[in-house]
Formats: structure tokens, C-alpha cells, sequence
């Protein structure tokens, strides 16, 4: 009988939860939800205890295995790229056919890709955004963009991976924006963005990381003693369009692009 999968809180429980860094990550639940994502290795945190290890292994799959998984995943969503009729994928998908490839648009940037799911661009390949962007072209089924926002929480599974997108998306998105008040109405500019007005908040701002993937950003900058408040949302369609697990890595790399390029700016 095959284990269950494991989610980061699941992997959470049994690391030392002392928040000790030595693993160049902020917290324990950074670092579960990196091993998940498939950018760190168990053995980057020193003070794991094996014992319990071995008891989680025996429960669920076993991290050592899902280390190896990120890697055989993309392989995996190569191959049934390599099964599928691009042709009619692509107008599902919001997508356009190009000779042999098929061609889509993340934020304004063309990503190209072959049969093989062999990706190239007109920008530098983005390592974070192939596993979400073959996810989306090999997915199931593909809803129509609604104009209906829904929470992450809203989203099937969302629940389970809320604290974490909580802390990897929307609180360092919110802090980014804080330090560097111009960076959201950047982003409109710098990634065809959209800003919109109907929504309550000192910016408020509709992105496309993928073409039936929209989101919705809503910013309330501190005041007085308030605290801000940053909020990012989802169109319906998401629930249909992609995975729980790909929308949080598409979210989070998204968020850690956007760091690089306030770093740049300041
Ligand atoms: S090294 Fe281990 S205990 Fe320390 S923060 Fe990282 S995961 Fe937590």
C-alpha cells in the first residue's frame, strides 16, 4: 500500500521547532515547507532527531524520497506533455501554438515550450516558475477566468497550506511593500499589470503569473498605530486551473522575485 503524501506542517511536527537557523532559513516551518518545495535537503538541519524521523518515514512517504520527488516530478509532467495535443491545450489555457511549441505568457514575459516541456524564454528561465508552468499545462481541467475573487483558504486544500502562505507570501509581500512604498505601482508597470479601483485599500492591483491564473493584491498601508494590512486573492477559475501545491509555489516565488527587485531599486 502506498504512504500518504506529507504536507510542511505534517514535516513540521517532528523538527526541533527551535527556530535555531542553522539551516540558513528563518524557522522550522520554512525549512518544512522548503523540503516540500524540493529546495532543501533533511540534512541541512543538524539537530533533526533520527528517532523520529524514522517514525514519520513509516507513516508517510518518506521525506529522504520526496527530496529526490521535485526533480522526478518535473520529469514526470515532461512526459505527459510529450502525450498531450498542444493545439487544443492551448486556446484552454490562454495559451498560443507556434510552429511545434507552445507559447504562454507569465506577466508579460513569453515562455516557449516543446513537446519535451522543454522551456525556453525571452527572459532568464526562472527555476521556480517550470514546475507550476507544466502543472498548469498537463492539468486536468481549465476553468474560464470568472471576475469571482476567492480567499487562498477558499481554494480546495487551501486550509492546510493557509499558514504558510500566510507566512511565505502575503506577510513578506506586506513587509516589501511597507519598505518600499512605490513597489507595488512598479510591479503594474514592470509585469503588465492591472490596478483597479473597485477594491478598498491604498492600492489595489490584478496580476496574471499565469494567463488563467489571475490574482489580486490589496495593500492598506500602516497607519498611526495600525499595523498594514496586505492581502493577495484568487480568481475562481484558480480552483479548477492549478493545484494548491503549485499556486503556493507559483505565490511564493512570485514574492521572492518581487524582493529581489526592491533590492535592486533601493
Ligand atoms: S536548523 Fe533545524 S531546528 Fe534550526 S531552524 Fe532549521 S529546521 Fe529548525
Amino acid at each position: 500500500m502506498s504512504k500518504a503524501t506529507f504536507s510542511p506542517l505534517d514535516l513540521y511536527k517532528i523538527l526541533p521547532q527551535t527556530n535555531c537557523r542553522k539551516c540558513h532559513l528563518p524557522s522550522c516551518l520554512a525549512f518544512a515547507a522548503a523540503i516540500v518545495g524540493g529546495s532543501k535537503r533533511l540534512k541541512e538541519c543538524p539537530d533533526l532527531d533520527q528517532g523520529r524521523l524514522a517514525d514519520f518515514s513509516a507513516k508517510y512517504q518518506s521525506p529522504e524520497a520526496k527530496e529526490t520527488n521535485q526533480a522526478e516530478f518535473i520529469d514526470k509532467l515532461q512526459e505527459k506533455m510529450a502525450g498531450l495535443d498542444l493545439a487544443k491545450v492551448a486556446p484552454r489555457i490562454g495559451a498560443t501554438i507556434k510552429g511545434e511549441t507552445i507559447i504562454i505568457n507569465s506577466l508579460g514575459k513569453d515562455f516557449i515550450l516543446d513537446h519535451q516541456g522543454n522551456m525556453t524564454s525571452e527572459c532568464h528561465i526562472i527555476p521556480w516558475v517550470q514546475a507550476p508552468l507544466l502543472s498548469y499545462i498537463t492539468h486536468k481541467s481549465h476553468a474560464e477566468i470568472s471576475g469571482s475573487w476567492i480567499s487562498f483558504r477558499e481554494i480546495k486544500g487551501g486550509i492546510e497550506w493557509q499558514g504558510l502562505f500566510t507566512s511565505r507570501c502575503e506577510e513578506p509581500l506586506r513587509k516589501l511593500a511597507d519598505d518600499n512604498p512605490d513597489l507595488l505601482a512598479d510591479l503594474i508597470t514592470l509585469f503588465m499589470g492591472r490596478a483597479v479601483d473597485w477594491y478598498e485599500a491604498d492600492i489595489a492591483l490584478i496580476l496574471y503569473p499565469l494567463p488563467k491564473i489571475p490574482i489580486l493584491i490589496c495593500y492598506q498601508a500602516p497607519e498611526d498605530d495600525l499595523q498594514s494590512k496586505l492581502t493577495i486573492f484568487f480568481d475562481a477559475c484558480c480552483n479548477t486551473n492549478l493545484h494548491i501545491k503549485s499556486i503556493y509555489t507559483l505565490c511564493a516565488g512570485l514574492v521572492q522575485m518581487f524582493a529581489k527587485i526592491a533590492e535592486h531599486h533601493s
